[in-house]
């Protein structure tokens, strides 16, 4: 099948020791062609460069991203190349190029490492959407936002630099073709601006379908609901570059009696998205009302439990420095 993919679509398969041994080239050229022996049966993948985009052409039935075999034939020609035999690199600039400043695109730590996945948590009005431009900013661009607040993103459309799609409705679908979008415009960094949109919507998506087609059942429903949900999150972590995700919350409060005095005491946030989304961000940030920021979770472990007043610019650069580090 044939389709178009960017370099990073490659890492998203960890390898066997033995690869470049599975692979046969009858072209290191542009384009590449090579038969791959894998797991007892043979694929013809050809790789060709189409701008910033690779188009893979394996003969197996899969048909988005890239598959297994073209990221063999990749990985073998990335070894190839790098042990240059001179005839080999007659061609300076082929697909390998832009690989071969990031060591080891393959090996699975390095590429999670390299993208942030960032959720931004805060009730409105907190400064989600203008947090979010501005550390998105401090990652570097291109920067495209998928906007569902109504051109909330394009306020700020004179003091940044990004490129904007405003959802008109917001089906899980819709939000697909969005970021399939933003991957094949080769965008650096993505906001999805929000994704409680996509939640509220699904919700609405499964009372209906409850009612008609489930006889009200709403349990029986998100027999649908579900596979929906996570079709959206693996969509939303499959993006190839730096993800930022904002969550509106409510901040849970109880109240506790001291010394005669009652006070209230945080209990935690309850984001509007499915409960567990949290899990599916290697960093979240939460932004209080007065646009401070608390770090809840961090991967890096820089930054675990510091609280960051009105995060931005700065905070990108640290992150974006971290990631490659
Ligand atoms: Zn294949």
């Amino acid at each position: 099948m044939k389709r178009t993919v960017t370099l990073r679509a490659f890492s998203d398969y960890s390898l066997p020791d033995n690869a470049p041994e599975m692979v046969q080239f009858s072209s290191m050229e542009d384009p590449v062609s090579a038969v791959v022996n894998w797991e007892g049966a043979n694929y013809d993948v050809s790789l060709a460069k189409d701008g910033k985009k690779i188009v893979v052409n394996c003969s197996c039935p899969e048909t988005e991203g890239a598959c297994i075999h073209s990221a063999l034939v990749f990985h073998a020609l990335v070894l190839a190349k790098k042990k240059a035999k001179p005839a080999l690199v007659k061609e300076p600039e082929p697909l390998v190029k832009k690989a071969a400043p990031k060591q080891g695109v393959f090996a699975k730590a390095t590429k999670e490492d390299s993208r942030l996945r960032l959720a931004l948590f805060g009730p409105s009005g907190s400064g989600k959407t203008y947090s979010a431009l501005r550390i998105a900013t401090g990652l570097g661009g291109p920067i495209a936002v998928i906007d569902t607040e109504r051109g909330s993103a394009s306020k700020y459309a004179h003091k940044f630099e990004f490129d904007v799609a405003e959802l008109g409705d917001f089906s899980v679908d819709n939000y697909i073709d969005a970021m399939v979008a933003a991957i094949e415009g080769g965008y650096n960094v993505l906001i999805i601006d929000s994704i409680s949109h996509q939640w509220e919507a699904l919700k609405d998506w499964v009372s209906i379908i409850a009612e008609t087609k489930f006889k009200g059942n709403t349990w029986s429903a998100w027999s649908q609901g579900t596979p929906k949900q996570r079709e959206f999150v693996n969509a939303m972590l499959r993006f190839d570059g730096h993800l930022i995700a904002t969550i509106r919350s409510k901040t849970e409060w109880t109240t506790q009696q001291n010394n005669g005095k009652t006070r209230p005491i945080r209990v935690g946030i309850t984001p509007e998205q499915r409960q567990g989304i949290e899990y599916e961000f290697d960093m979240l940030i939460e932004l209080s009302p007065d646009h401070v920021g608390t770090v809840l979770k961090d991967r890096t472990g820089e930054l675990q439990d510091e609280i960051i007043k009105l995060p931005g610019e700065e905070l990108g650069k640290k992150l974006a420095a971290w990631l490659v580090s």
